[in-house]
């Protein structure tokens, strides 16, 4: 009963309305002024505020990143257990009408490549070709082009791995609640958005043309898709795009929102980097290694309960580092090119470069050097969004 209660109370703001207590200058006041001290009282902690927050991802934090890193793998071991999930994505299409400037698929970025959109029967084959292979859990994507592909064919395509796969998510162009709970009817679980970045003028300056270019319909959307009955959520936001310190400031508001207006939903968050860029755009406040890193441990500490995901756009060295650091979902064996598994190789034009190009079978070995346990189901999510916790 509370949580019905604080899902309706706060289903009656919009997360608008939180950012706009939280603008840029307050933000970037607060991690400037957090001292070494703070560092210390936010690493003592166990539940931790957005001050402790701005504490762990300001510069102070990166001469404690040991500590952080213990504590972040002790939280990560209470909530998780031993396993990394895996999953991998399957690109349905390249057709996008949208102009991301750092994007591959934008319909501005100068690429000649081949684009194309699976038929059925090319979505079948890639399926088989990854239940093969083992996977269980697959994120299916499309570049935002509603009149090629329509939510009709995405439910169709949902419904269509549904038949391979025990966990299907999407991430896809921004829809209406009544669309996502469509897609749900089918057999959808997981709906991944990321926002980019949430600075709203970075954001105008990024995306130039489609529905994309709607920040506030896009920033509701992972939301609408938890209160549609999506049971597992994704957000991040894209680094290299904007300061990397406010982005994860407002992107972990942003997580503790939904937690309580979408409970009984998985939640998970991705750090995607912009490693690979059309040759017009230059990423303008690119992230370190050591600067992800720090990133992930604040997350981890402010947010213990909730899932992280790391994809093949990190090389394999970095990719093996990061694993004891909270880390719950790995990608492994992604092609970015629609096809790419079974019906057009490397014909069709991907969206990005990936870096860590082994196969599933190597990624399982090497987790399981590092101590944990490859499971190519998650049901500890299955049962932590039906239990709601
Ligand atoms: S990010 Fe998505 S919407 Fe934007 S250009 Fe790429 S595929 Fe299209």
């Amino acid at each position: 009963m509370a949580s019905a209660r604080v899902e309706r109370s706060m289903n009656d703001t919009t997360f608008q309305t939180d950012l706009a207590a939280w603008p840029r200058a307050r933000v970037e006041s607060l991690i400037e002024q957090a001292t070494p001290a703070d560092v210390d009282r936010a690493l003592a902690r166990e539940d931790r505020s957005l001050e402790d927050l701005a504490a762990l991802l300001s510069p102070h934090a990166q001469p404690r990143l040991e500590a952080l890193a213990q504590e972040a793998h002790r939280l990560t071991r209470w909530h998780f257990g031993r396993t990394i999930g895996l999953y991998t994505p399957i690109y349905l299409s390249n057709v996008c009408g949208a102009d991301c400037v750092y994007c591959g698929y934008a319909v501005r970025s100068g690429n000649r490549e081949k684009r194309v959109t699976l038929n059925e029967s090319q979505i079948r084959s890639e399926c088989e070709t990854l239940a093969r292979r083992g996977f269980q859990n697959i994120l299916l994507l499309t570049g935002e082009a509603p009149r090629v592909v329509p939510v009709q064919y995405i439910a169709d395509a949902v419904a269509i791995a549904r038949e391979y796969f025990a966990s299907v998510s999407v991430e896809v162009y921004s829809m209406q609640r009544e669309e996502y709970a469509r897609l749900v009817e089918r057999g959808l679980e997981g709906v991944t958005i990321y926002m980019e970045t949430y600075d709203p003028e970075t954001y105008a300056r990024m995306h130039l043309i489609g529905a994309k270019k709607n920040y506030d319909f896009r920033l509701d959307a992972v939301e609408r898709a938890g209160l549609a009955g999506a049971r597992k959520l994704g957000i991040g936001v894209l680094l290299g795009l904007f300061r990397w310190r406010v982005d994860a400031f407002w992107l972990a508001m942003h997580a503790r929102r939904l937690q309580k207006t979408c409970w009984q939903s998985a939640l998970s968050i991705s750090f995607p980097r912009l490693r690979h860029t059309p040759r017009r755009f230059t990423a303008p406040a690119m992230a370190s290694d050591r600067e992800l890193v720090q990133l992930m441990l604040a997350l981890r500490l402010f947010l213990p309960e909730v899932g992280f995901n790391l994809s093949t756009r990190e090389t394999p060295e970095f990719r093996d580092r990061l694993i004891p650091l909270g880390v719950t979902m790995m990608s492994a064996g992604s092609s970015t090119r629609p096809g790419g598994y079974s019906t057009y190789g490397e014909e069709t034009l991907e969206q990005f470069e990936i870096e860590d190009s082994r196969t599933p079978e190597e990624v399982l070995e090497v987790i399981r050097r590092a101590g944990y346990d490859p499971v190519w189901k998650d049901f500890d999510r299955a049962f932590h969004a039906t239990a709601g916790v």
